[in-house]
């Protein structure tokens, strides 16, 4: 290792080592001024760190997939707002503690678009933890088993932004209704929750019925959550249907089942 290596890295400036062979090749042919040089390569420098951070939170918040609003067919579903997902994506509602909830059948892009807001949170430098509901039940009750107090709820409370998935797809295990509240109530106004459901928040309470007020206190603070509602059919069997304006029919294909596929 050379000089300058050791001592860029005693200064934890190794990120701009990468370019720093272009740069200096940049420099002696006296293409930059020696400000410019040094702009350049903290720059270098900047880029690296912001890179990194990026990847660090991408792994933490742990998502099923990297979903992004550029990968997603606008043009598919025109139940979907465009302009309100990219308003969202801007990041207002993180910063007043807003929540959203997104409702509708299988397939039609919630957690995609949930992990896509995710993900653009974490470009603004925000801490994001994607989580399914049952993910979120096994958490507490391994913490419990293992007599870890307080750790699964601390984790859920930290980040500012908390993406609870996959409400109503299947029966619910046994407390999902305790866990489910502290985490949301917790959380309530002050940092920032996303859910996905295919079951409108009335029907909450007997998703939730080992609290029987579960639903009924759910229903008071996600009454204020930013409610985007969508219809149509799923994105996963568009290959195997018609294109809905070609095809004649009014009458709606039947979905075929999704045998416990997590949706
Ligand atoms: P849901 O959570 O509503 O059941 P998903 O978000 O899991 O649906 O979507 C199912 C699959 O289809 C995912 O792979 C998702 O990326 C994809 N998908 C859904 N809608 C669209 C769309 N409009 N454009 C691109 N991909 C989509
Ligand atoms: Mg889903």
């Amino acid at each position: 290792m050379t000089q300058l290596q050791t001592t860029l890295r005693q200064l934890r400036l190794s990120g701009l080592m990468q370019t720093l062979d272009v740069r200096l090749q940049e420099a002696a042919a006296g293409r930059l001024g020696h400000g410019e040089f040094l702009e350049l390569i903290l720059q270098d420098e900047l880029n690296v760190r912001h890179q990194r951070m990026l990847a660090r939170r991408t792994k933490a918040a742990d998502f099923r997939a990297l979903k992004t609003l550029e990968d997603f067919d606008w043009r598919f579903n025109p139940t979907i707002n465009r302009q309100q997902l990219f308003e969202l994506a801007a990041g207002h509602y993180l910063r007043e503690g807003k929540d959203i909830l997104f409702l509708g059948p299988p397939g039609i892009g919630k957690t995609h678009l949930a992990q896509a807001l995710g993900y653009e949170a974490i470009k603004q430098g925000k801490e994001v933890l994607y989580r399914s509901i049952f993910d979120l039940v096994r958490d507490f009750l391994k913490d419990e088993a293992f007599k870890q107090q307080d750790k699964t709820l601390r984790r859920y409370l930290k980040p500012d932004l908390v993406i609870i998935d996959d409400m109503g797809l299947k029966a619910l295990p046994k407390q999902s209704g305790e866990y489910l509240l502290e985490v949301v109530m917790r959380r309530y106004e002050n940092r920032s929750t996303i859910m996905t459901s295919n079951r409108p928040l009335e029907d909450w309470g007997k998703l939730l019925s080992d609290v029987p007020t579960a639903g009924a206190i759910l229903d008071r603070f996600l009454h204020h959550a930013i409610t985007i509602a969508i219809t149509g059919r799923s994105y996963r069997i568009k290959d195997s249907l018609p294109p809905a304006q070609e095809s004649k029919k009014t009458k709606k294909p039947n979905e075929p089942p999704t045998a416990g596929a997590a949706s």
